[in-house]
């Protein structure tokens, strides 16, 4: 069996399409850009070429962005102050905290000085916390909007666009960080998946993943997921992103192989990693409708 290859790069592309008609509109509509601000310090490369990529996602759209660098030796309450100025600004509609942090940095007090409302990549407490209340037909009363991070959220859009059955699947969720696994992990709850979490102390891992109809995987080890560890004909979504011996881009699934167990498959490179940028672009423009409707 070759499984179906599950296309990011192309949904992606179909996607910033919509966002681009939907930009316009809403600039017509309310004579606003939504826009981005992305705050880091100092200069980690995958940082600053990550914040290079919403720049150009985002000037594509016609949405606004600005960027925000503190040096590396700042102290914490700069970060906090960056942060919360950003949050009163009305001209922002998003906003992004680069990780990592410098070391020592208290991460938890420079995401709870984000708004809510602005928090576009969905770590604050108070949008983590609705993603984990929320039932699975909706929102309960009484819950209001929230984020979810973009990542597991474009992978979870890959799977609903190809029509993906979830509910009663058994999905095994590789990883449990609070900005891929967990939240991903809550997503598929939602969607009425019967989900088990693996992480580094689970005790047979190939025999967690083999039970998997949708395998997912957030880990951050090259190829650690071999077509043993896979279920004919199962899902399989690898947010991972690592890089083999020769500097090539490989995800946590030893594609090559699980691409004739698996059923469906992101690749790495073109999977999950084009949906991130356009799942927080969505968000960015959906934060500004939201600040527009509360102002
Ligand atoms: P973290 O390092 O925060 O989390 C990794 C998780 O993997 C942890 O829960 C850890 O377990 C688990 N783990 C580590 N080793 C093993 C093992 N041997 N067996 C089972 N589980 C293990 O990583 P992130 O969640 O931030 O990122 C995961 C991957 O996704 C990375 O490759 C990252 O680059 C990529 N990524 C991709 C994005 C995209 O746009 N596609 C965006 C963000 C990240 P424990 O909790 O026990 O330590």
């Amino acid at each position: 069996m070759t499984a179906t290859i599950l296309n990011g790069r192309e949904l992606a592309t179909t996607m910033r399409a919509e966002i681009d008609e939907a930009v316009v509109k809403f600039k017509e509509k309310y004579s606003v850009t939504p826009t981005i601000a992305v705050v880091r310090a100092g200069e980690d490369p995958a940082s600053v070429s990550y914040a290079n990529a919403i720049r150009r996602t985002a000037e594509r759209r016609g949405m606004g962005f600005s960027v925000h660098v503190l040096p590396e030796t700042a102290r914490q309450e700069a970060v906090v102050e960056l942060v919360r100025q950003l949050s009163a600004d009305t001209s922002i509609h998003g906003i992004m905290v680069q990780e990592p942090l410098p070391k020592g940095m208290d991460e938890a007090a420079v995401k709870e000085a984000l708004s809510p409302e602005k928090d576009v990549d969905g770590v604050h407490a108070v949008n983590a916390g609705r993603l984990a209340q929320v039932a699975p037909a909706g929102r309960p009363p009484g819950v209001l909007d929230y984020f979810v991070p973009a990542t597991p959220a474009g992978g979870l859009e890959i799977l609903k666009r190809q029509n993906v059955d979830i509910s009663g699947k058994h999905a095994v969720v590789v990883g449990r960080s609070n900005i891929v696994g967990k939240p991903m992990s809550l997503l598929l709850l939602r969607q009425n998946a019967t989900v088990t979490i693996a992480h580094s102390r689970t005790a047979d891992l190939a025999e967690v993943c083999r039970s998997a109809d949708i395998l997912c995987a957030a880990v951050g080890r090259a190829k650690i997921i071999t077509a043993d560890m896979v279920k004919p004909g199962a899902v399989v979504i690898d947010f991972g992103v690592n890089f083999d011996d020769e500097g090539n881009m490989v995800g946590d699934v030893d594609f090559d192989a699980v691409k004739d167990v698996a059923g469906m498959i992101t690749p790495v490179p073109g999977g999950t990693g084009p949906m991130t940028n356009v799942i927080l672009m969505l968000n960015v423009l959906e934060a500004a409708r939201r600040q527009i409707k509360h102002s």
